[in-house]
């Protein structure tokens, strides 16, 4: 096994660890959520594994893995609290498979998850209620990223986790803390058996309001940890949010437990109560805990005589691989991208890390759709509607542009479409429209991008072998593909001085809607004649159009790249 050196307790373990342990381990509500995220992460753990559980607390989570997944692995703890991870301790150390870290406090914080376990050394880490109590999320994402493998994945859940769309009546964990606190203070203030603690309460509250914000912290956003994931090298898959049950009884006794004491009520006694102000805090507790099990009742629809209802996110996301971060902090403008070829380009730019812009011209449904398919990974994407071959709308898409991102590194200038006629049958309008689209559209995309493209910037244009071989019907198109690849070679010469290379793939048959017309016969005609025997994939076409607007690719310009699976030999 690889790794640092594992931790060992150097005390017995604290009584409030033992109470947490106790509360939550029989808390059913608890339990559930925690076999949800096992039940997430269990598929992806293969023999021998690596899972780190970031936040082990006294254990609980630890106990469920090892119930649930039949596999041997080895699970490594991981916490910031001695007195938590000793209970884990003390319960798991039987098992040889399990090792116990603890995070060292630092000058700023806690030491990361990598300067702790190692860099690289893990296959999963998993979270459970631990990150809505992390103050500097960026920070332990990077440290955890640094910790995973690539590849590696991350899964973890918080029931203090807002959002926009949250059901009526769900609540965050924290707002029933939160209200217990609120409502144990009201007694304090109108109950005569407490009224030795009224005198200079307000000035307590102000005094212990650090502490309580410690302990509960105002819950974030959901967009604030993906945002977070994408920064520190993750891509995630759209978080998902469930409904638990939790029953008063069981809510009452993690209330209870010290920990949370000294978070609800701090005013009572601080940090070290005595004997009786934590006798005193915890009839308060049950008070204002019961006060607040009423008020559900009567006002919240989700709650009823037994339980109320929480609402929890789970997240999973993946660290990316080298390759997949090669194009990061690259901003990549993709044309007729709401399908077929243009659609895979920007889908394949985003999954190795470009933030990406999907131009289309009619379709604003399928724009859609490939936007939200590429935020997955990660990468901010949105779509702008143009038809190319206007001057003034592509202008327009280009203020947008500028607005919204500034800059671009990647023009990938691929909308075009076919009008298949003889010379003899084609009039001016079927030949002016393509001529239009095809070349005039990357005359006016690329005139009104050079302003904005950086240094090293990439052009890439799709055009076809037809545009270097001819085809039977199709002058306007051959013409069209042909313009591109003298535009091309021309402004490979203009801008090389600037690091910019200038190419174009020239596809061969590639299975999208714009080979809709041909008949399934002669597709098959067609497949018998290509020396790899079938037509193209897309995702043919993206793959090197990635490269070519990788560094990797640096040293090439002017090139026309031939993607025909050898049907031109
Ligand atoms: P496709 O499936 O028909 O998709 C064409 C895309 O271009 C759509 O996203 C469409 O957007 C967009 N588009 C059409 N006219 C536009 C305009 N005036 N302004 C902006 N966007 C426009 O075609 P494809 O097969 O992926 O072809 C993509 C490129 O590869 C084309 O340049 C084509 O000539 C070239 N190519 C394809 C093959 C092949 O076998 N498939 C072979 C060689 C070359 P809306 O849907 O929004 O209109």
């Amino acid at each position: 096994m690889q790794g640092k050196n594992p931790w060992k307790p150097d005390r017995p373990t604290s009584r409030g660890a033992a109470a947490y342990h106790e509360a939550v381990s029989k808390a059913e509500y608890y339990i559930t959520i925690l076999d949800e995220l096992v039940k997430i992460i269990s598929p992806k753990i293969r023999k021998k594994d690596i899972v780190v559980d970031y936040g082990a607390g006294t254990g609980v989570s630890a106990l469920r893995l090892l119930e649930h997944l039949k596999v041997d692995f080895d699970l490594w703890l991981v916490d910031n609290s001695a007195a938590w991870l000793g209970k884990a301790y003390e319960v798991l150390s039987g098992n040889p498979n399990v090792k116990c870290f603890l995070l060292e406090k630092t000058a700023h914080g806690y030491s990361a998850l990598a300067e702790t376990v190692g860099k690289g050394v893990a296959d999963h880490v998993i979270s459970a209620n631990t990150f809505h109590l992390v103050p500097d999320i960026d920070e332990t994402f990077r440290g955890i990223a640094d910790a995973l493998k690539e590849n590696g994945t991350f899964a973890f859940q918080s029931g203090n986790i807002t959002r926009a769309s949250r059901p009526k009546g769900a609540l965050m964990v924290d707002d029933s803390v939160r209200r217990v606190h609120e409502l144990s203070l009201d007694i304090v203030r109108n109950d005569p058996k407490f009224a030795e603690y009224k005198k200079d309460i307000d000035a307590r509250i102000k005094a212990n309001e650090s502490q309580r914000k410690f302990v509960f912290p105002d819950p974030r956003n959901i967009s604030v940890y993906l945002e977070a994931l994408k920064k520190s090298g993750f891509e995630y898959q759209e978080p998902s949010f469930k409904l638990f049950r939790v029953r008063y009884s069981d809510w009452l006794n993690f209330l209870r437990v010290r920990r949370l004491q000294a978070g609800i009520l701090p005013e009572i006694g601080g940090h070290e109560p005595s004997e009786k102000e934590e006798s005193d805090r915890d009839s308060l507790i049950t008070m204002a805990a019961n006060n607040l099990f009423k008020e559900l009742q009567a006002k919240n629809p989700l709650a009823d005589k037994e339980a109320f209802t929480i609402e929890v996110a789970y997240v999973v996301a993946k660290k990316k691989s080298s390759e997949s971060s090669q194009l990061a902090g690259k901003v990549a403008l993709v044309t007729g991208a709401s399908r077929g070829i243009g659609r895979a380009i920007a889908v394949e730019l985003a999954r190795q890390g470009a933030d990406v812009i999907i131009n289309y011209n009619k379709n604003e449904k399928e724009a859609m759709e490939v936007v939200n398919e590429i935020k997955k990974h990660g990468a901010r994407c949105i779509a702008l509607k143009a038809d190319v071959s206007n001057f003034d709308e592509v202008k327009s898409m280009f203020d947008s542009i500028k607005k919204e991102f500034g800059f671009i590194d990647i023009l990938v200038n691929n909308a075009g479409i076919i009008m298949d006629k003889t010379l003899q049958n084609m009039d001016a309008d079927v030949w002016n429209k393509v001529i239009k689209i095809n070349l005039n559209g990357v005359y006016n995309m690329t005139k009104h991008a050079l302003p904005l493209l950086r240094k090293k910037g990439r052009i890439i244009s799709i055009g076809s072998i037809v545009g270097i071989y001819g085809n039977f019907g199709q002058v306007n198109y051959a013409a069209s593909k042909a313009g591109i690849i003298g535009f091309s070679k021309s402004l490979a010469k203009e801008l090389g001085r600037h690091g910019i290379t200038v190419n174009v793939i020239a596809p061969g048959f590639i299975e999208t809607e714009i080979l809709n017309s041909l008949p399934d016969a002669k597709k098959k005609e067609l497949s018998k004649s290509i020396p790899l025997g079938n037509l193209g994939n897309p995702e043919d076409i993206a793959n090197l159009a990635a490269f070519l607007a990788s560094e990797k690719s640096s040293y090439i310009t002017g090139e026309v790249i031939c993607v025909d699976g050898g049907l031109m030999l």
